[in-house]
């Protein structure tokens, strides 16, 4: 049965299937002949980047990060603290970081700055789902999964207060002030 908080289902399992899979073979063509490493942003990332993992056929290592952005429930201010640091060097590496979703770019800009800095041979963004109306800062994700209005959505990894994650199919939260709050800024890990 389906939570009263769930309201429109904005991208359905099939289409967030078929999606995986072209972005699985576009970067398996774009890194051809290159080893990648993809930089998974926990929580939200973990669903997405599992999936498409299975579809990039060049070899591929993984690591993930865990970052914190401060701000209200559903906005972020920018101001972003490392939870959990990789554990590999970047030095050398093709890195492509796998975003769950890109809303005002705040976080993702503060991420390409620090990973930046690591000296990586090359690094790109992969996002499932990007709201180019609330976007922010002038950074365009070189992969993008689908562009999504300005709604709040959970599923397919992305949650509201640590819930819906499992959902298959991405929907719009339509009632926020029903689901009890843990943390006193945004979740604590995206
Ligand atoms: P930004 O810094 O781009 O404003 O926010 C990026 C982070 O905010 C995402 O990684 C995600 O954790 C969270 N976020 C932004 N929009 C949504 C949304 O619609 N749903 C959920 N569940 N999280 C979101």
């Amino acid at each position: 049965m389906r939570d009263a908080s769930v309201g429109e289902i904005l991208v359905q399992p099939d289409d967030l299937a078929r999606r995986v899979r072209e972005l699985g073979s576009q970067i398996t063509a774009d890194y051809e002949g290159r080893d990648l490493l993809l930089v998974g942003v926990l929580k939200g990332a973990v669903f997405f980047l599992s999936d498409l993992m299975r579809h990039i056929a060049v070899p591929c290592e993984l690591d993930f990060m865990a970052v914190a952005s401060y701000g209200s429930a559903t906005d972020s201010s920018g101001v972003v603290r490392i939870l959990k640091d990789l554990d590999v060097a970047l030095e050398g590496r093709h890195v492509l970081i796998v975003e769950d979703i890109v809303d005002s770019g705040l976080t993702l800009q503060y991420l390409l700055r620090n990973l930046g800095a690591r000296n990586p041979a090359s690094m790109e963004v992969c996002a499932l789902l990007t709201k180019p109306a609330r976007l922010k800062v002038d950074l365009e994700p070189r992969y993008v999964g689908f562009e999504i209005p300005n709604r709040f959505v959970v599923g397919y990894g992305l949650d509201y207060a640590e819930r819906f994650r499992n959902l298959p199919y991405v929907a719009v939260l339509e009632t926020q002030a029903e689901v009890p709050i843990q943390a006193p800024t945004r979740g604590a890990q995206s």
